[in-house]
């Protein structure tokens, strides 16, 4: 039975200051630079949620996409869009980097059942972070 991937992109809306208990002020504006304004600053971020399946014999499909769109909305955009992510409980102990943000997202699509082979985070045009689990 052939597998196929199925990509699909979503975006959001998210304010997130780059701060980090564990580290002193000093340490902190250096390390994060103008990202640890105290007043933070937003993101359009754009996610490519990947999954996979084999392809069913009857309907022609790998995954059910409209099982996929909504947990995407449920765990993801429902919670994160227009929203500060440092005021999350998400990210109570976790930096909101777009590496971290990758982490959350794929944890929360794993708890929700999703058959998935990577997350990609686009947060701005120049940086993605691809997560595939651990
Ligand atoms: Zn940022």
């Amino acid at each position: 039975m052939p597998s196929v991937r199925l990509v699909r992109r979503y975006v959001f809306s998210s304010a997130h200051r780059l701060h980090s208990a564990e580290l002193s002020p000093e340490e902190n504006a250096r390390l994060y630079g103008k990202c640890n304004n105290p007043q933070g600053h937003g993101h359009n971020y754009a996610i490519e949620v990947a999954v996979t399946g084999p392809v069913d014999a009857r309907t022609g499909f790998c995954c059910d996409l409209t099982a996929v769109d909504s947990a995407v909305r449920r765990a993801v955009l429902d919670r994160f869009d227009h929203q500060d992510l440092n005021a999350l409980p998400e990210f109570a102990r976790l930096v909101p980097t777009g590496e971290n943000i990758a982490r959350v997202v794929w944890d929360k699509l794993i708890a929700e059942g999703l058959p998935l082979t990577s997350v990609r985070l686009q947060e701005t045009r120049d940086n993605f972070f691809e997560y595939r689990g651990d």
